[in-house]
């Protein structure tokens, strides 16, 4: 990962890609492109070499790149995921496949790949899954045999299949992860390697304009210095590397695209006219189909900053926050675009329209670089290993640090974000007590919990920074102070409930409680719904934002709102 552009050549590249998807890539071409399950070839070769040059954002200077770090992939991927997420997608697959070089590469590979990946803008494929092998990478089958020569590994042969390979029946370098007999290792293949061929152009659900194709390996040779990084059994410790930096690509995937679905509707409802007004003005749609589907993106784009922050200030690989990002992130966005299409009514359902397009687009992401039920196992046992580790000090330390956050801020959300931390403890401790994270749906639902409950901090932190004028350089300035504040409490009420109503759920459900009046006021469930109090007109806040109808707060930007991306 690069150090990190400047914030005016950030602005650069995002402006480049607004231009470049407006000269070329208006919505009835892309619908074409869906229609006809086509990946456009041209355009996206053009994007990663000639006229755009994505790709140089994810290669080191050293190499002839740009050098981005973790803030400007996720602004990037984010505007990316608004034009098309298959597009995005064939650009992400050379990422994902330049991955295990950049992290585990020798001097010589690096030099080698990547270099030519910044100047001739090479597609790559990243192949790790398998028919039996997805979210369980350890079953991989596909293995590499050593060929001796002279006593010394000279080669490899590899023999396997992988599936659903982004960019398998297009892309002309491929990262494979094979069994060797040192462990899984990395290895680089050329496009026409003999014995690697690809099967059809997958028909998929959505991102229909990306490649994703199987790959069959057959007695591949390759010669040794194909080898990532030279030693044999590094693959899965290469992979997982770089998780947190992938998976909060993935993230501002489900940001982008949930946020244009929701844009569309926000637009599509200030024309729509029911029942003497347009639909815009009806609470009823706004509140259900728009408001909360607006504060837990943002919600998942505070989280998504902070740790694109704290990944640039090279804290370490991050993989849990990664998943937590995804997880938020992608669901969001997710649900987000379904509201869409209801928000659309009868129009929404065909195909004419963008919003049908982008829900089908944007399923993948809670799919691809991870399930969401394996970012709830991930999440909940790193989680789990904290709360046992602090004696189940860890998040009733973080909501005392939120109930002081409070008292200097007391309009941030931090307060009911506080409730949310307290109640997580005391559902994790009644688990501990009771050892119900041996049912794995308990602890998958705590993946979920904890992840509610951190993103609820994020934006009350977040909204604390845009009231005072120190976000990050780089973020996302859409909404006003006020704007943000809303949200967060709008969503930390949310999770508040959330945590305190399904922890009762799944530790009853678990367990034999027998005071359950009791655990409701561990859980504090009736601050919790005292907390309530004010939500609706916090959402009409948050509405009157979203709409542009407030006068808006001095230092916001005229363009601030959800109508900066006509
Ligand atoms: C369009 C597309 C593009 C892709 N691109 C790539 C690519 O470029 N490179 C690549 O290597 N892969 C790629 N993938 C593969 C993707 O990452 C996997 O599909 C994904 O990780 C899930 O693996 P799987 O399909 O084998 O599902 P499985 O692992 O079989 O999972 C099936 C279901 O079971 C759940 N599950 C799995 N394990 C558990 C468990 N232990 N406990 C409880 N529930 C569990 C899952 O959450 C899921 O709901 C792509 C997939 C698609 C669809």
């Amino acid at each position: 990962m690069g150090k990190g552009l400047d914030q005016d050549v950030l602005d650069m590249v995002l402006s480049s890609m607004r231009d470049f998807a407006r000269d070329h890539l208006a919505e009835g071409v892309l619908l074409e492109f869906d229609a006809r399950n086509e990946m456009p070839m041209d355009l996206v070769r053009a994007m990663c070499a000639g006229e755009l040059g994505i790709q140089l954002l994810f290669v080191d200077e050293e190499f002839g790149g740009m050098g981005g770090g973790a803030f400007d992939v996720y602004r990037v991927c984010e505007e990316m995921a608004r034009v098309d997420l298959g597009v995005a997608t064939g650009v992400l697959a050379t990422f994902l496949g330049s991955d295990p070089i950049a992290v585990g590469g020798t001097p010589e590979q690096k030099r080698r790949w990547m270099s030519r990946i910044a100047t001739e803008g090479l597609l790559m494929a990243y192949g790790a899954t398998e028919p039996e092998a997805g979210s369980d990478l350890a079953a991989l089958r596909t293995f590499a045999t050593p060929v001796m020569e002279d006593g010394a590994v000279s080669g490899y042969r590899i023999t396997g299949a992988k599936q659903w390979i982004s960019n398998g029946g297009v892309a002309d370098l491929f990262s494979i992860l094979a069994n060797t007999p040192g462990g899984p290792a990395w290895f680089v293949l050329d496009a026409g390697t003999p014995g690697l061929t690809a099967g059809k152009h997958e028909d998929k659900h959505g991102i229909r304009a990306s490649n994703t194709a199987a790959l069959s390996l057959q007695d591949c040779y390759v010669e040794a210095d194909r080898l990532v990084g030279g030693v044999e059994g590094q693959g899965l410790l290469q992979a997982q590397a770089v998780f947190g930096y992938t998976r909060l690509m993935v993230a501002a995937f489900g940001l982008g695209a949930g946020w244009d679905a929701l844009e569309r509707a926000v637009r599509y409802s200030t024309v729509r006219s029911v029942s003497g007004g347009p639909l815009s003005e009806k609470q009823g749609f706004t509140h259900k189909l728009i408001v909360p589907h607006a504060a837990r993106l943002e919600a998942a784009r505070a989280y998504i900053e902070e740790i694109a922050a704290r990944l640039d200030e090279r804290e370490g690989t991050l993989n849990t926050e990664g998943a937590i990002a995804k997880y938020l992130a992608t669901e969001a966005g997710n649900l987000a675009a379904d509201a869409a299409i209801q928000a659309h009514g009868g129009y929404g359902y065909t195909r004419e329209y963008m919003v049908e397009k982008i829900k089908r687009d944007v399923r993948i992401t809670t799919i691809y670089e991870g399930t969401s039920e394996i970012m709830e196992m991930t999440i909940a046992r790193d989680r789990w290993q904290s709360h046992l580790k602090t004696r189940g000090e860890h998040y009733r330390d973080q909501g005392r640090a939120l109930e002081r956050l409070d008292a200097a801020h007391p309009d941030s959300g931090a307060a009911v974000a506080g409730l949310a931390h307290q109640a997580l403890a005391e559902v994790l401790e009644r688990c501990r007590q009771q050892r119900l994270t041996r049912s794995q749906h308990v602890l998958l639902r705590l993946g979920e919990l904890i992840a509610y409950t951190e993103c609820a901090a994020s934006l009350a932190r977040r909204a604390i920074a845009a009231a005072e004028g120190r976000m990050h350089p780089k973020a996302s300035r859409r909404l006003s102070a006020d704007a943000l504040a809303a949200m967060s409490r709008i969503f930390g009420r949310e999770a508040a409930l959330l945590v305190a109503e399904n922890g009762m759920r799944w530790v009853c459900g678990a367990a034999d409680v027998a005071d359950t009046a009791g655990l409701m006021s561990e859980l504090r469930l009736p601050a919790i719904h005292a907390a309530q109090a004010g939500l609706v007109a916090d959402m009409d806040l948050a509405a009157d934002e979203i709409y542009g109808r407030t006068t808006r707060p001095v230092g916001v930007p005229a363009n601030a709102g959800a109508r900066e991306h006509p």
